[in-house]
């Protein structure tokens, strides 16, 4: 993977401030052309290793010089209001970056979140048909508590515009609380943070929501604050961070939860991560030869793979339903076995 020719041409003449600024849009620019999510900035003996995060895994690009390492954190939180984790806009992305000082030097990653995202259609997330019907009929339904479970970049967000976009509706009150906010829905009404999400939430209960989206739960009062709710007649939908759906409600239950508030509230749990597919470019190669498909990585692009568990219904494991697409040939072994 290299960088575009007129970045690299940049990194030879840092000098001046505007220069800097410039190969930064340039960087955010070229690493969302190669569909990157994360730009990542770690010193090395020679300056500054350039790495996009691309289908979930870092691919080494460019070396950039120790004057650009030197000098771009401080042009970062100039332009940050001197912070050093914040947020800058560029036209087509929401960037949001952290510096930290490691032991080679400063440490910059830049998230890359695309600016006025349009959401999918819940039919192109590749959820089989049995799975989408069900999650479309617990949609639908007035009240109940759904999650939307699995680890760190596995889509979630994604499914859950793609389940708002299908609910945000004329007829339904759709109220969301969510940090950042990455779409924006024509039929919802969309809450900015005020301190914590209980403390945004609070404010939700007087605007007469049916559905209410909360874009993560990490504490317990969100966490009750969301089962009430959905106990007193409102369809929740929100996000956490678990890799199979008993681990979802347990760190419910841990983080404190109580038992009975739980089971009562939950509709279903939605399990999901993203695995690589095989590069289709590489099965035609002959052995040795370079892929430029896939950079030599043997996967290209991504799809989801679902779990759906609800009361009354105990899907398969996610890591059941990955080795079957294993099966199928869609992805290898070692992917189905990764996450
Ligand atoms: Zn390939």
């Amino acid at each position: 993977m290299t960088l575009n020719p007129e970045a690299r041409a940049m990194t030879l003449n840092p000098e001046a401030r505007a220069d800097l600024e410039k190969l930064l849009g340039l960087l955010i620019a070229d690493a969302a052309a190669e569909g990157a999510s994360d730009v990542h900035l770690n010193a090395s003996p020679l300056g500054w290793r350039l790495r996009y995060r691309v289908d979930g895994a870092l691919r080494n690009v460019h070396e950039l010089p120790a004057s650009i390492r030197d000098a771009m954190p401080t042009a970062l939180a100039d332009l940050a209001g001197g912070r050093i984790v914040g947020q800058l806009r560029t036209h087509d992305h929401d960037v949001r970056f952290s510096c930290v000082s490691s032991v080679q030097g400063p440490n910059l990653v830049l998230r890359l979140l695309e600016a006025n995202r349009v959401p999918l259609a819940l039919d192109e997330l590749g959820m089989d048909a049995d799975t989408l019907g069900r999650w479309r009929a617990l949609l639908k339904h007035p009240y109940g508590l759904l999650i939307i479970s699995g680890p760190t970049g596995s889509g979630k967000t994604t499914t859950a515009y793609a389940s708002l976009a299908e609910i945000a509706t004329p007829e339904r009150n759709v109220i969301t609380v969510e940090d950042p906010v990455e779409c924006i829905f024509d039929w919802a009404v969309q809450l900015p943070m005020a301190g914590t999400f209980p403390d945004t939430l609070r404010s939700v209960y007087a605007q007469d929501p049916d559905v209410l989206y909360c874009g993560e739960v990490r504490d317990g009062e969100t966490a009750e604050t969301l089962a009430r709710m959905a106990l007193s007649g409102h369809q929740v939908l929100t996000c956490l961070h678990a890799p199979e759906p008993a681990l979802a409600l347990q760190r419910l239950e841990a983080a404190g939860l109580a038992p009975a508030l739980l089971h009562s509230a939950v509709s279903g749990v939605l399990c999901q991560r993203l695995v690589r597919l095989l590069c289709p470019s590489c099965r035609r190669l002959d052995k040795g030869e370079a892929c430029e498909a896939c950079h030599g990585t043997g996967h290209h692009g991504r799809r989801g793979v679902f779990t759906l568990w609800t009361p009354d219904h105990a899907d398969v494991s996610l890591k059941d339903a990955a080795l079957e697409l294993a099966r199928r040939g869609e992805i290898s072994h070692e992917e189905a076995l990764r996450g």
